[in-house]
């Protein structure tokens, strides 16, 4: 096992790319501590689901939104576990719409669950990292932030944003053995996707060099590659997996 013995948080973890992550790190041998926004049951179920498999595992809700609480969970996590290894900024959220209608609402919402999470979490999270001089931060960009998709000028903001954060912390904190890394996935079947699938997978597919939409685990692979010592050379990089979806016509 890769990663045994190593103390993990991701957030945003009872569904999706998230649950996946926390599956894929303990099947790893890491302890993992996930946060949700609100459903307790499917939170549970993931907690119940690594128990029987011998494995641990605690979850807490948490708005990511919320700086106070991020600072809350990860006191809880070192204070568990004596340390923080891998932290893993997957939450997030989308509230499409032409920037000509869109609210701010609608556009301070996704900034705040998708970008000031990231702060957040990694305000809170990289003290414990520094302490122990060693680390790992893993945070879920997106092929939007590269491409441009119209009606997403917010989520294209919030993951271009988290792709240079990802570059400066990478150069703030190398030297205390801590590396910073994100994923870029393309199109992954997912709750977030639901809807757009059920209109355009067909014609989606397309696209896709490897002809199949992603799944939640293919992103919790890159993952663990990240938060293993396999990477340990690398820090401060964006590793896009989309099946080829970006890989543009070649012509
Ligand atoms: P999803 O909707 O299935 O899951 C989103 C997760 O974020 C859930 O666990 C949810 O509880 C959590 N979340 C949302 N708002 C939250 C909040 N305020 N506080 C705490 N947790 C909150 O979506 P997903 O596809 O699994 O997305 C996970 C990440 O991957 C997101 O950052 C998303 O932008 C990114 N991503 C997804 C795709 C895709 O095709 N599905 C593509 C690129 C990037």
């Amino acid at each position: 096992m890769k990663l045994a013995g190593k103390v993990a948080l991701v957030t945003g973890g009872s569904r999706g790319i998230g649950r996946a992550c926390v599956q894929a790190l303990a099947k790893e041998g890491a302890k993992v501590a996930f946060t949700y926004n609100s459903n307790s049951e499917a939170a549970n179920n993931v907690v119940k689901e690594l128990e029987l498999d011998q494995r641990e595992a605690i979850a807490f809700k948490a708005d990511a939104a919320d700086g106070q609480r991020a600072q809350e969970v990860i006191d809880a996590v070192v204070e568990k576990w004596g340390t923080l290894d891998i932290l893993v900024n997957n939450a997030g959220i989308i509230k499409d719409g032409l920037l000509a209608a869109m609210s701010e609402e609608n556009w301070l919402a996704v900034i705040n669950t998708n970008l000031n999470s990231v702060y957040h979490y990694c305000h809170a999270g990289i003290r414990p990292m520094m302490s122990a001089r060693k680390g790992r931060i893993i945070n879920i960009s997106s092929v939007a932030a590269h491409n441009g998709n119209p009606g997403q000028t917010n989520y294209a903001a919030t993951k271009g944003g988290i792709e240079g954060f990802t570059r400066c912390l990478a150069k703030e904190v190398g030297r205390r053995g801590i590396t910073v890394n994100a994923v870029a996935p393309g199109f992954i079947a997912t709750d977030m996707t639901e809807a757009i699938r059920n209109a355009a997978e067909a014609e989606i597919t397309k696209h896709i060099a490897l002809k199949r939409l992603g799944q939640p685990e293919d992103i919790a692979n890159a993952v663990v590659f990240f938060a293993s010592d396999d990477s340990a050379y690398v820090t401060g990089h964006v590793m896009t997996v989309d099946g080829g979806l970006t890989l543009g016509s070649g012509m």
